[in-house]
C-alpha cells in the first residue's frame, strides 16, 4: 500500500525534537549528548527511516521483528542502529542475533534463557540489553516485578551472553505526563540500587516518548523512544 512520506516534515520535526531533548538536558543540569534519541520508526516504511536519517538521525526502534528485518535489509547501505523496542516472544528470539544494537525488552527469565540459547549457538558478541521493568501499576502489564529485577538481572549476567547495559520503561498510558515523572524517578532510583547490588554500572535508562519524553529527561533518561512526534501518525497494523 502507497503511503506517503513527507520527508522534509520528518526532517523539521525531528530537529525540534532534538532541540527539546537538548533544552530539557540543559534545564537539569545534563549533557546533551548524555541523552539519545531513538526514532520509532515502527509501521512507518523504510523510505520514513531514510529521509529521517538524511537529516543524521542514526537511531531507530522497531516493534515487530519481521517487519525490523525487512527495514533493515532495504536500508542495509546506511550505516544505521537498530533497537528492538517491541514485546519479544521467546519463539522470535531466533531472528535477534547480529541484528539490533540494544534490546529493550527482556521481560523474564524465559525469554532470556531463549535469547542465550540463540546468541550461543549463533556464536554472537555479546548483546547488548536492558530489563523492562513493571512499577506494579494496575495497567501496566508488561516487565518484570520490582521485587524480581535483581535475580533476573543476575541470572542473566550469569549466561555470560549478554550485557546489561540498564532498565527500560513502559509507563501505563492513562496517566498524563506529569503524573509518569515519579515513575521515571523510580525507574532511575532502582537502576542506582542494581547498580550497587551488582557492581557495575548501568548506564541506559530507557524511558520517555512522544507525550512526555522532556519529563523523562528531567529525570535522568539516557535514552528517550520517539514515534509519533517524528514520523507523525502512526498507519494501522495490519
Ligand atoms: C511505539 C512505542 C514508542 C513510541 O511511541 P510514540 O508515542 O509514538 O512516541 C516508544 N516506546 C515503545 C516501547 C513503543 O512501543
Amino acid at each position: 500500500m502507497e503511503h506517503n512520506v513527507d520527508g522534509q516534515a520528518i526532517r523539521d520535526r525531528l530537529v525540534e525534537t532534538r532541540g527539546m531533548i537538548d533544552d530539557a538536558a540543559k534545564a537539569s543540569g545534563r549533557s546533551p549528548e548524555d541523552v539519545t534519541l531513538v526514532a520509532i520508526s515502527k509501521l512507518h516504511p523504510a523510505q520514513a527511516v531514510a529521509e529521517a536519517a538524511l537529516a543524521g538521525q542514526r537511531h531507530f526502534g522497531e516493534n515487530y521483528i519481521q517487519e525490523a528485518l525487512a527495514k533493515q535489509d532495504e536500508l542495509a547501505h546506511l550505516d544505521l542502529s537498530w533497537h528492538f523496542t517491541g514485546k519479544l516472544q521467546s519463539n522470535k528470539a531466533k531472528f535477534v542475533p547480529g541484528r539490533f544494537d540494544l534490546l529493550h525488552t527482556i521481560d523474564k527469565l524465559k525469554l532470556a534463557q531463549a535469547l542465550h540459547k540463540k546468541l550461543s549457538a549463533a556464536c554472537a558478541p555479546r548483546q547488548d540489553v536492558l530489563i523492562e521493568v513493571n512499577l506494579a501499576l494496575e495497567s501496566q502489564k508488561a516487565g518484570v516485578a520490582e521485587q524480581d529485577l535483581p535475580e533476573l538481572a543476575e541470572e542473566l549476567l550469569r549466561m555470560g551472553s549478554m550485557n546489561l547495559t540498564g532498565l527500560m520503561l513502559l509507563p501505563p498510558f492513562d496517566l498524563d505526563p506529569e503524573e509518569r515523572r515519579p515513575l521515571f524517578a523510580r525507574l532511575r532510583e532502582l537502576r542506582d540500587g542494581l547498580e550497587v547490588r551488582l557492581g557495575m554500572k548501568l548506564p541506559v535508562l530507557s524511558m520517555g516518548m512522544t507525550d512526555d519524553f522532556t519529563q523523562a529527561v528531567r529525570e535522568g533518561a539516557s535514552l528517550v523512544r520517539v514515534g509519533t512526534r517524528i514520523f507523525g501518525t502512526r498507519p494501522v497494523r495490519t
